[in-house]
């Protein structure tokens, strides 16, 4: 057994160049990484769709990125070699991502198009296939969390703005003034964003245009799929959304079989990319049918569902996976995708 989990440390650490210069999205057959059908753990994380060119990080940055997401991709896995579960390892790594500005979840969030900022995030549970989903949260420091105690503790799935909150309160589940997840950093993207939108509603352009220019520069939604060691899988996702959105709007990430699923029959799925793509293709769900209906391995359907079905509706974004043996599938069709 210990020769087998470190042998998922080593792969892990492997991985860990990728994180700050993604590679750039190779058409089909993306990379494969199939691992032993022994596997008893398994443990992907992601930092979200999109690139950060090379050069326009300063090294200290890098090193930044670098040291967080190893950060939260070594939590998670040593929860499991500590005999936690999937939902646990899910819920520390993607915690540990919004607590950092870093990234687009939690503190860090992008803004809405009048400047506030609204979460989302679900987690689900593959033994059970019960989920829990949250979305358009203002005060909630750990979404993650709180989407965790409405699939525990509540005898609903999803759970929207106001309610919510007041449901974290009543958990005692840790709430924080707005101000929080400001960042100079999100601030600034929302103010160029909107001078750019000034700039083409002069010239009639629209608004999706700008978003998909948007997304294709930005990055951050975090996500994490899990296998622990008694089998069973879990997968969770956690996102500010994406700059400029309309106040209200909601995307693929709290919507169970779009951003997020996971099912003990054959995979655990976290998405990143434009979610009204996703929310349309339920692409999660999508990945977990082709391996039920159509005996896909785990790679051939997210690259299905990513490079054909996503590619041809003209959507882009990327997905981890991981089956019930530990077979992992990575697949995205924008620029680069974090990921360890
Ligand atoms: N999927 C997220 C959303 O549409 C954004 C992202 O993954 O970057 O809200």
């Amino acid at each position: 057994m210990k020769k087998v989990l470190s042998f998922v440390l080593v792969v892990s650490i492997f991985w860990l160049p990728t994180f700050v210069y993604p590679q750039e999205a190779p058409r089909l057959p993306d990379f494969k990484i199939q691992q032993s059908p022994k596997l008893q753990t398994g443990f992907v994380i992601h930092g979200g769709a999109g690139a950060m060119r090379r050069g326009s990080l300063s090294p200290s940055q890098e090193k930044f990125y670098r040291e967080k997401l190893k950060e939260s991709l070594m939590e998670g896995y040593n929860a499991l070699l500590n005999g936690k579960t999937s939902i646990d390892a899910v819920e520390v790594a993607i915690k540990i991502m919004e607590d950092s500005p870093l990234f687009n979840a939690g503190k860090g969030s992008v803004f809405t198009a009048n400047g506030k900022n609204e979460l989302d995030a679900s987690i689900m549970d593959g033994r059970t296939q019960n989920a829990g989903a949250v979305a358009g949260l203002h005060k909630v420091k750990n979404p993650i969390t709180l989407a965790r105690a409405v699939m525990e503790k509540s005898p609903h799935v999803m759970m929207i703005g106001d309610g919510d909150e007041k449901y974290a309160e009543e958990l005692g589940i840790t709430l924080v003034p707005e101000k929080y997840f400001w960042t100079q950093q999100r601030w600034d993207s929302l103010q160029k964003i909107i001078k750019k939108e000034k700039a083409k509603k002069s010239r009639k352009e629209s608004i999706e245009s700008n978003l998909q220019g948007e997304f294709n520069n930005k990055f951050g939604t975090v996500g994490a799929v899990a296998l622990d060691k008694y089998g069973n899988l879990a997968a969770g996702t956690s996102t500010g959304g994406m700059t400029y959105k309309k106040y209200g709007r909601v995307g693929d990430v709290p919507v169970i079989g779009a951003g997020t699923y996971a099912n003990n029959v054959t995979c655990a799925v976290s998405a990143t990319g434009w979610g009204e793509f996703f929310i349309r293709l339920s692409v999660a769900r999508d990945i977990a049918s082709l391996m039920e209906y159509k005996n896909m391995d785990v790679q051939k359907a997210a690259d299905t569902v990513i490079h054909k079905k996503l590619q041809d509706l003209g959507g882009n974004g990327g997905v981890i996976a991981i089956d019930k043996q530990g077979n992992i599938g990575i697949s995205f069709n924008s620029e680069g995708m974090y990921r360890a």
